[in-house]
């Protein structure tokens, strides 16, 4: 013991918290959810019973109505915020091949339209390629190389990276603003590399934004294979032409709904701390760990608050936000209501990085708040969580960052997220019940930490 004392005192640091209090209901929200927690059971249904829901879409509405209902058995009420979100369909399944190669003949290839892509219709678009890693490159070939042509954006992820998160960073511009570049220079369609640092056969779907003014190009996503042997095939080929066709569409915006579940804080209910993860998923996926993980493991945090019979001095509001994946409307939606109605969020948390194993959180706010949650450090290390170091949050909370809201995001391992990002491979059967649960765990006891100490 007098060993243990010295030790404390030597290092001369008193912890901001009660901490074998802290370190007790801590143990008690992860044993709870590793034994009893319904966070896999919730995924579950969400996933394979409505399976892919892609705003605008019928099992969109469903996963509505679930999570209204599920989450009235571990709150004290529930309501709808209503969104207007954009409604595009993919329609009759895309078809891309090389048309003429000497060598090869027709060569068929695994590819889908961008989300939000206009389709081509059933005339399909057909052309030579030219193949560009970077915006540079495209610039320099200008109009005179590229006119007429489809432009093939084959930059891979950097395996590098040891995040993966900024190996995607890195990249997405091509898929994002890809089209209306080359659409600058009179290109007539456009192909992506899949974002994935994987040799797969699956193409990655995911949104693209067309520049305002510029001709819409239809765009399509090619899957990592095929992109190298493309691109092997242009190495020996040069003038082959390529033949890709979509339907994909957009109609009219369609009625949807945030869901938010709350428990009254019974010293502060003005004080809101938010929790939460997106309801919509990519068409392709069961949207498993996008963003299914998430919403279940928000939900959780109210479950496990009511499980162990925690009563926060704060309100909890569990959030399912809609359309984070085409347009954010449901997260802008939330931030337009707070403000309007003058609401106190003192923090907000986002699961959307998959249900992986946690490695710690994320956070954007003020040094003094970075401060405080890192002080609690020690209280996750046992649970295998120790990075609190660097900037982040989530798509859906970071609309409420300019009214000075504390923005955290749950930091999962982020080595497998993009074998499975945005592909019909997101399915229950990628995720670890036990990482997942681990995951809510992680996420409650935050919460519970920044109620009770408040930020
Ligand atoms: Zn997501």
């Amino acid at each position: 013991m007098r060993v243990f004392l010295v030790l404390l005192f030597g290092m001369g640091c008193i912890p901001a918290f009660s901490q074998s209090a802290d370190e007790s209901a801590i143990r008690q929200i992860y044993s709870e959810e590793l034994s009893r927690g319904r966070s896999y059971q919730m995924l579950e249904y969400l996933t394979t019973e409505i399976g892919a829901r892609l705003s605008g879409s019928p099992s969109a509405a469903a996963a509505v109505e679930w999570g209204r209902h599920e989450m009235q058995n571990f709150s004290d009420s529930v309501f709808l915020q209503p969104v207007m979100v954009p409604h595009w369909i993919r329609g009759q399944k895309e078809v891309g091949r090389v048309i003429n190669s000497k060598k090869r003949g027709v060569v068929e290839m695994n590819v889908c339209a961008l989300g939000m892509s206009v389709g081509t219709g059933p005339a399909g678009v057909t052309g030579n390629i030219v193949e560009v890693k970077t915006f540079d490159e495209l610039k320099q070939l200008g109009e005179k190389h590229i006119k007429g042509k489809i432009v093939f954006f084959n930059r891979p992820m950097d395996p590098t990276k040891i995040n993966t998160f900024e190996a995607y960073g890195g990249a997405v511009e091509q898929r994002a603003l890809g089209p209306s570049e080359a659409a600058k220079y009179g290109a007539t369609g456009v192909i992506v590399r899949s974002m994935g640092l994987n040799q797969e056969d699956y193409p990655h779907t995911g949104g693209l934004r067309y520049t305002l003014n510029i001709p819409k190009l239809p765009a399509i996503a090619i899957s990592t294979k095929h992109a190298d042997l493309l691109s092997k095939i242009l190495k020996e080929e040069k003038d082959i032409q390529f033949y890709f066709e979509t339907h994909c569409e957009t109609l009219p915006d369609a009625p949807s709904f945030n869901v938010v579940a709350e428990i009254k804080g019974t010293e502060f209910p003005n004080e809101i701390i938010v929790v939460g993860g997106h309801l919509d998923s990519w068409d392709l996926a069961q949207g498993a760990h996008d963003d299914g993980a998430g919403c279940v493991q928000s939900m959780e945090v109210l479950r496990l608050f009511k499980a162990i019979g925690y009563k926060p001095k704060r309100t909890i509001r569990a959030v399912l936000f809609m359309n984070e994946e085409n347009g954010l409307r449901g997260g802008l939606e939330y931030a337009r209501l707070a403000e309007l109605k003058k609401e106190k969020h003192i923090a907000a948390i986002e699961s959307d990085d998959g249900g992986f194993t946690p490695r710690g959180f994320t956070m954007t706010a003020t040094e003094p708040v970075r401060t405080k949650i890192k002080s609690w450090k020690p209280l996750f290390e046992p649970y295998g969580l120790s990075d609190f170091s660097n900037e982040g949050g989530g798509a859906d909370i970071g609309p409420l960052q300019p009214q000075g809201v504390p923005i955290i995001g749950f930091l999962p391992d982020s080595q497998r997220y993009f074998d499975y990002h945005h592909t019909k491979e997101d399915t229950l059967d990628k995720v670890s019940k036990r990482e997942l649960e681990l995951g809510a765990a992680s996420m409650a006891a935050l919460v519970y930490l920044i109620d009770k100490y408040g930020l």
